[in-house]
């Protein structure tokens, strides 16, 4: 593998762009900073400006679930530029859309598009607190709800009624809002909804959580927070950046069984374009400006470009459920096959899946929450990431990621994925 003008481009970016990247992650950091630079993607490939070919099992992070420069998407685009890039005034599209959102996931009666999964988040808590009167919010250790100010909060000593920020630029007084609990712990939150009681606006988490690998919820634990929230008139958000139009067309709140107040969307909602959006019970989103008193805002929300891609895309999942069955087909051969290699090399490795999402972590623990997944080797992650880069397949470049499936992966792909595993897991 010849990565010359990724390097000769990465000292050149750094130059002119913090860290060389427009977001962290991409800077390879945790699995030793040497970044590729893309040139395009089709199908399950993408291309390194070096010419090399892999196989995709990030998928831009989750928007394309159906595969790079999907046909459909891309026409869709097209036709959509002839018209002008920006109106900054309503289009049909944008019913469209928003009608079928609602008819996609019953739980949204109303919804708002903003611009990514950061705009949908901090909105969706600030109409939780202005539906509510309150300040307070409680969220899970590990879980990502994009980088708004009051989300990048880590646990900290004294954590029930004060959080610690996670970033300078983050005040002090931002974060004694957000309030923290382990993923799956719910005598946790319980003991937080008493000392901060008649403060709490919200409850936000990942349903399925994607961003400390992939760690799914408890049984009970998703029902015990709705019974909460039902008991205190609090709002519950699910916030379905990642896994909403995955797991199921109705995303995890449909797979799971649990209805939440309100739900966030990113990534498969704009088929690849800069979408995300909030939506849920009419009676709380009726509260969002210029119906309501919560503002919220965007020069290019509903941008018409982006609503082509994310319209077609989801008119694709909406039409074609065989979808569905295919990635979770798709990820139980993978994840089986990993598990089959890694009894055979006596590793005792943890795997965690759902439908088209899996991690492999480095622990022999079970992974449930946030300390379970730092208990990972994650050195040892980095080894495993750069052996299966050589070998052609493209992972998420930190032990703390899920990966993502798509339906352009078949059986021969999966083939080599874990031909390459096996030969990975050999060498670290
Ligand atoms: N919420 C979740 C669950 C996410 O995974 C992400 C991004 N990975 C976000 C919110 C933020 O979305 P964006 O990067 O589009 O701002």
């Amino acid at each position: 593998m010849i990565t010359e003008k990724s390097k000769q481009l990465f000292e050149q970016a750094k130059k002119y762009i913090p860290g060389g990247v427009n977001s962290p992650v991409r800077a390879f950091k945790a699995v030793g900073g040497k970044p590729l630079f893309i040139s395009k993607a089709e199908g399950p490939y993408i291309f390194d400006v070096d010419g090399n070919r892999y196989i995709e099992l990030i998928n831009s992070w989750g928007p394309m679930v159906l595969g790079h420069n999907h046909p459909e998407v891309r026409e869709a685009v097209v036709k959509a530029m002839e018209n002008g890039t920006s109106f900054g005034a309503p289009t049909d599209m944008e019913v469209e859309i928003a009608e079928l959102i609602t008819t996609m996931v019953p739980s949204v009666e109303k919804v708002r598009m903003v611009n990514s999964g950061t705009e949908a988040t901090m909105s969706a808590i600030r109409v939780a607190r202005g539906y509510t009167g309150k300040d307070k919010f409680i969220k899970f250790e590990g879980n990502y709800h994009g980088h708004g100010d009051s989300f990048l909060i880590a646990a900290g000593s004294g954590a029930i009624t004060m959080g610690n920020p996670d970033s300078p630029g983050v005040t002090s007084g931002t974060a004694k809002d957000t309030l923290l609990a382990p993923f799956n712990d719910l005598d946790k939150v319980r003991l937080l909804m008493e000392a901060n009681k008649d403060e709490v606006a919200a409850i936000i988490l990942e349903p399925v959580a994607g961003n400390m690998g992939c760690v799914l919820p408890e049984p009970g634990f998703l029902e015990g927070l709705r019974k909460i929230c039902d008991e205190e008139g609090i709002v519950l958000i699910f916030d379905e950046v990642m896994t909403g139009f995955r797991l199921s067309k109705g995303g995890a709140q449909e797979v799971l069984g649990v209805r939440p107040d309100l739900t966030t969307m990113g990534k498969i909602i704009g088929g690849g374009m800069p979408v995300g959006a909030y939506g849920g019970r009419k009676e709380i989103m009726e509260f969002v400006s210029p119906q309501g008193p919560v503002y919220q805002a965007g020069t290019l929300s509903g941008n018409p470009i982006a609503m082509a891609a994310g319209l077609a895309m989801l008119q694709h999942l909406n039409k074609n459920p065989g979808v569905y069955k295919r990635l979770e087909q798709t990820g139980k051969t993978l994840v089986e096959g990993i598990q089959a290699t890694l009894k055979r090399l006596g590793m005792p490795f943890t795997t965690n899946s759902i439908g088209s999402m899996y991690s492999l972590f480095f622990t022999d623990r079970k992974v449930k929450n946030f300390q379970d997944a730092q208990t990972c080797d994650t050195a040892m992650f980095g080894r495993y990431f750069n052996a299966m880069l050589n070998r052609g397949i493209y992972l998420a470049p930190s032990q703390y990621e899920s990966l993502f499936l798509s339906t352009a992966l078949e059986l021969e792909h999966l083939d080599r994925i874990l031909e390459a595993n096996e030969a990975a897991l050999k060498t670290i």
